[in-house]
């Protein structure tokens, strides 16, 4: 068990107690979430180490994994992703003003924005912890995936885009990933980073059954000022911040259900697109945001 003491963040030791969430997905436990009060981000409490987390994640329906298409939502999840990796791919083509390049995609999951982008002519590679995920992206796409453990071993300023596409919530080490990307990143390259927003219209409605919360599995709950806050003085300038629109619906049908609606989906899409609108003018205010950063 991880136990913090001060603000992962900035260290200040004025933390306290925010809200506890429940493990809805896995293990049904409860696991508090802390704010710092001086610089405001908000981190998951007493959390599973590195070497205990696994378990949380072993299930048939993690669907970033599994590749499931058991059941409407991840059916619709589905069709989404779809629609998604087209967006993602014209957002990394626009924001690098590159037509080809290199990519390092971390926490590629089963490897479908790795292979869109090799689709598209680009030098494609993965990151990813999960055996089954890598083995799978390997088999489906020809892709060459590493361990994180192994991130280590690829060349200094290599890369022209690195993504992370939900995924830094997950790091432990979230400091040194951070030191890794700038390594591995060609001077003037483009990260891009999509993250939920703890400061979003969905995350105030829901509170603790807000299914981006996701503990144990999120360690970190961003906002557009923390995330900025954690990359200042890094080496890297924040360039652009974008909306990631669908997620919302899919986050709001989740937190329908966690909170043991019957009609989650109808309830969770209505509810998502009264999130949605005003998100549209107030895009700090959206379920999901990326980062877009230059080195
Ligand atoms: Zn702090």
């Amino acid at each position: 068990m991880v136990h913090h003491n001060s603000c992962p963040l900035c260290s200040s030791a004025a933390i306290n107690l925010k809200i506890v969430c429940n493990d809805h997905f896995k293990s049904n436990e409860s696991f508090p979430v802390w704010a710092c009060s001086v610089c405001g981000f908000c981190f998951t409490q007493d959390h599973p180490d590195e070497t205990a987390i696994g378990k949380y994640y072993e299930s048939e329906d993690y669907i970033s994994h599994s590749d499931t298409s058991k059941g409407l939502v991840n059916k619709i999840y589905r069709m989404v992703r779809k629609r998604m990796l087209r967006k993602k791919r014209s957002i990394l083509i626009n924001e690098t003003g590159l037509k080809q390049g290199t990519i390092l995609d971390i926490g590629s999951g089963t490897g479908h924005f790795a292979a869109a982008m090799k689709d598209a002519g680009w030098m494609a590679r993965g990151i990813e912890i999960n055996k089954k995920a890598s083995d799978a992206s390997a088999e489906n796409f020809g892709l060459d995936i590493i361990s994180p453990s192994d991130i280590s071993t690829l060349e200094s300023n290599s890369f022209d885009s690195i993504t992370l596409w939900h995924v830094l919530e997950h790091f432990n080490d979230l400091h040194g990933y951070i030191q890794e990307i700038s390594r591995l990143l060609k001077p003037g390259g483009t990260c891009i980073i999509a993250l939920p927003n703890i400061s979003s219209y969905d995350a105030d409605h829901f509170r603790q059954y807000w299914a981006a919360y996701d503990v144990p599995r999120h360690l970190w709950h961003f906002n557009p000022d923390t995330f900025g806050f954690l990359f200042e003085g890094k080496g890297f300038s924040m360039v652009n911040v974008r909306p990631l629109p669908l997620d919302v619906f899919y986050i709001s049908i989740l937190s329908e259900r966690y909170k043991g609606n019957r009609m989650a989906f109808i309830t969770g899409i209505l509810k998502g697109s009264y999130f949605a609108l005003p998100a549209l003018f107030n895009k700090r205010k959206s379920s999901s945001l990326i980062y877009i950063l230059k080195k």
